[in-house]
């Protein structure tokens, strides 16, 4: 049984995470590392497709494929079972985030029955998936993609090419960002598609052999034609998907870079007091431990790093988990189940909560702003973007929480002295939280903008 002290250890995280870890951990060790050599064999397109069924068989899937009620994923379940599969197989990392990346957008977006379609065999390991969004000219600059997607009757037609697309030939499907129109400043007007592995014009040209075992490549779209009903959001909502779908994903990059390097570092040690030099073990020489304490010291702050970002995604996800359920009275007693207090504290203590979600889902629509700025996009785009992510589900929170709540305190159970302090303190709550959402959070944006 390998347990992870740092996880133990650290306030970022609740029991399960500390419990998958410890299973993920094992199971790679156990079902995945013995047969990892496979990985550079030739047959690697088939030894991937059994890692994906692999996957799938443990239930591991479920924590990179969505569900369909658009719910996030929990960003530090995603990061743990990155980091654990990762420290035993690359390959097994990427048949994990992969078949989650692919998939995303079509949790958030697609026609139903596609969305349910797709999901449920990415999770199933039926499937496999992958995100088709860079290009030779769009790499950062995501905004500059060339493939284009004309609508021809109940159809599009996509013309274009991608490169560095991960399971490039091996994925069944692909999620692909297309220009659908180009807005005054010039830049492109993003959509996303669903295009099949089997759709004529569909041909992969490339297949790029890495030093690590990674299946990628270049794409090529000559006049695909996609049913409008696989594109996945509305006409001009492929931006913000993309973005989306990084938001959730970023952090878990980290996770699995963290999981690489915890198994060097251990390697490392076990060499190091394994060979012998000078009469002792490497380890017992001070410039040996030095080298490995600052490794120690730099694993450990970027961990720190990863699991507070998962953190505060988790945080701000539980908005939006908070805003989907007391739309009814019953979903407010979910609220109340969580707090685990009686309904008087919990009423106010879901009202203090709440504004303290409000007012932190404006920090993290800051820092977006601010983190599209420096991914080079001019001011105003970067506004743009931030709110088109963040500020919708700000304002659902608010207006579901306001029906969500006041039923709640004003006729459940509470005694007759109690209904008037509360009715206040869920008044005032939202009132603030509104105040933050409506007003607070645009006021600093325009006080970002002015800033330059
Ligand atoms: C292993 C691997 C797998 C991948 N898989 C996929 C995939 O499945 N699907 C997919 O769509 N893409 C995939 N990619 C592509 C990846 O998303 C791009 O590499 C990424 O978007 C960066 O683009 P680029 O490589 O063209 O770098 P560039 O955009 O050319 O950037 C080069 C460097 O310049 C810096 N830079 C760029 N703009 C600015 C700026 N304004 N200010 C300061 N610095 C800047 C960047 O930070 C970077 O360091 C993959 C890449 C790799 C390496």
């Amino acid at each position: 049984m390998q347990r992870d002290r740092f996880i133990e250890e650290t306030p970022f995280f609740a029991e399960e995470h500390a419990r998958l870890a410890t299973s993920v951990a094992n199971f790679a060790a156990d079902e995945i590392e013995p047969h990892a050599h496979r990985e550079e064999e030739a047959a690697a397109d088939e030894n991937y497709r059994s890692l994906v069924a692999l996957l799938a068989q443990t239930g591991l899937l479920n924590y990179s494929v969505a569900r369909a009620d658009g719910l996030p994923l929990d960003a530090r379940s995603l990061c743990v079972v990155r980091e654990a599969l990762s420290y035993h197989s690359p390959l097994a990392d990427l048949a994990f985030v992969m078949q989650g990346l692919g998939t995303y957008a079509v949790s958030l977006a697609a026609p139903e029955h596609v969305r349910d379609f797709w999901l449920e065999r990415a999770r199933n390991g039926r499937a496999v998936a992958a995100f088709a969004l860079t290009e030779p000219e769009a790499g950062s600059d995501v905004s500059n993609v060339q493939t284009t997607a004309e609508r021809e009757g109940d159809s599009y037609v996509i013309t274009g090419r991608k490169c560095f697309i991960s399971n490039a030939g091996l994925a069944d499907f692909y999620t692909v960002f297309a220009r659908t129109g180009t807005r005054p400043d010039g830049r492109a007007e993003l959509s996303a598609f669903i295009v099949g592995a089997r759709m004529p014009g569909f041909r992969v040209t490339a297949r790029t052999e890495l030093v690590a075992a990674h299946p990628i490549g270049e794409l090529e779209f000559d006049g695909v034609r996609v049913p409008a009903e696989d594109r996945v959001g509305a006409e001009g909502q492929g931006f913000a998907l993309a973005m989306q779908t990084m938001d959730m994903f970023r952090a878990s990059v980290g996770a699995a870079a963290c999981g690489m390097a915890r198994r060097a570092l251990d390697e490392a040690v076990a060499y190091a007091k394994a060979r012998r030099q000078f009469g002792v073990t490497l380890a017992m020489h001070q410039l040996i431990q030095e080298k490995l304490a600052v490794m120690q010291t730099e694993l450990d702050a970027a961990r720190l790093l990863v699991y507070r970002a998962a953190h505060l995604r988790d945080s701000a996800a539980a908005t939006l988990i908070l805003a989907a359920a007391p739309l009814s009275l019953g979903g407010a007693l979910v609220l109340l189940a969580a707090t685990g207090t009686d309904l008087n504290v919990s009423s106010a203590m879901g009202v203090i909560l709440l504004v303290g979600l409000v007012v932190k889902n404006g920090i993290v629509l800051l820092d977006f702003a601010h983190m599209r700025l420096e991914e080079g996009l001019p001011l105003r785009d970067a506004v743009l973007a931030a709110a088109r992510v963040r500020l919708r589900p700000i304002v659902m929170t608010t207006l579901c929480t306001l029906f969500g709540l006041l039923p709640l305190a004003l006729g459940l159970g509470a005694g007759a002295e109690m209904q008037r302090p509360l009715a206040l303190a869920v008044i005032g709550g939202l009132s603030l939280s509104t105040v933050v959402t409506l007003f607070l959070v645009p006021a600093a944006y325009v006080a970002l903008a002015r800033r330059g």
